[in-house]
């Protein structure tokens, strides 16, 4: 599909036939399997100021907190007890935790047999391939989007050429890579998201990311209109019928911004899902976004719930870690 396609796609209305379509190619690159991630967010503190974030520096209504390396690990092994076989680790831009402590950590945790995605942001390269070295899997960095100028204006101080060079970094070390966008940014135009998944294809990414932008009071975005489920569903659905076989979640956003947002996103090309596992002391703290969903249940309660929701919609747990899928 070229660019003008998928603009067209992406405007039209009628969405039945791309979503059937899109189901359609998930169902033969990534059959049936739903696999989890547990995510543990271990630290709301952020040296960043991306307009859109609740953890922006700037805000400083939000009590933070930064979980101890001896807590992560525990809620590691706890995931492993509930049958979570990865756990994606994600924080703000903390920069607090040295990258040789959280070496150590990563040896522990990879005892438990555990697949480990580190989600913490910009780091030098040495950095990213100490990491590595100690045991990490892969690594998420959204770009966010590929519109250069939205993208600076976004995130103050940063160039998303910077953000492109850290995931050829990644890719180059070796991790299994996953990017992804923001749907409903102010200022993101159809073609900029059809540049978005071109990209996600040229990058021959691993794992994918989409959700929705929600706008949240306390940054300079506050007061911006929540996007359309449907608009979110579009993109999920293209980038599944143009990527074939990355792996693509059903986002706790998604499910945030429609009570159903994650069993639709499922039936439209998403094949994982992500369980909250982090305490639930501090869970109401990681305010990226209002409103966020799963405050009040614990890990266990997460874990049921996901399993329900991937049964009712006839399909199954995955098996294993289910590490990328691309040859
Ligand atoms: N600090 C790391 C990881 C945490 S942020 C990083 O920035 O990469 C994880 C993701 O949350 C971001 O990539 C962004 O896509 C998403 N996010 C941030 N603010 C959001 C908002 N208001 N609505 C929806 N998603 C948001
Ligand atoms: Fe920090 Fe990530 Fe939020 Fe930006 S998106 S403010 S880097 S937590």
């Amino acid at each position: 599909m070229n660019k003008e396609r998928i603009v067209e796609q992406f405007r039209s209305v009628e969405t039945s036939d791309l979503f059937a379509r899109a189901d359609q190619v998930r169902k033969q690159y990534c059959g049936e399997a739903v696999h989890l991630r547990g995510i543990i967010e271990f630290s709301n503190y952020c040296g960043q100021n991306c307009l859109y974030c609740g953890l922006r520096q700037g805000n400083e209504k939000v009590a933070r907190y930064r979980m101890t390396f001896d807590e992560i690990v525990l809620n590691a092994r706890r995931a492993v007890e509930l049958g979570i076989p990865t756990i994606v680790l994600q924080s703000g831009e903390d920069l607090f935790y040295h990258v040789d402590d959280f070496c150590r950590m990563i040896h522990e945790i990879k005892k438990f047999n555990i697949a480990i995605t580190l989600s913490i942001g910009e780091r030098p390269k040495e950095d990213y391939r100490k990491l590595k070295e100690a045991g990490a899997d892969r690594y998420l960095l959204r770009f966010e989007t590929s519109d250069e100028k939205l993208y600076a204006r976004l995130r103050p101080g940063h160039l998303f050429s910077e953000r492109l060079q850290c995931l050829h970094w990644l890719k180059e070390l070796g991790y299994q890579v996953g990017s992804g966008i923001m749907v409903g940014l102010p200022g993101q135009t159809p073609e900029s998201i059809a540049d978005d998944i071109l990209l996600f294809r040229s990058l021959e990414l691993d794992m994918i990311g989409i959700g929705p932008f929600l706008p949240h009071p306390n940054t300079p975005l506050a007061g911006d209109k929540d996007v359309k489920i449907e608009t979110v569903l579009k993109v999920i659905a293209l980038t599944r019928i143009i990527t074939c076989d990355a792996h693509i979640p059903a986002t706790t956003a998604v499910g945030t911004l429609d009570a159903q947002g994650r069993q639709k996103a499922l039936a439209c090309g998403a094949n994982i899902i992500m369980p909250n596992i982090t305490p639930m002391q501090y869970r109401k703290f990681y305010e990226i976004y209002p409103d966020k969903i799963c405050l009040s249940e614990d890990a266990s309660t997460c874990r049921k719930c996901v399993e329900k929701m991937i049964l009712a919609a006839g399909r199954k747990i995955g098996i294993g870690f289910g590490h990328t899928l691309k040859k």
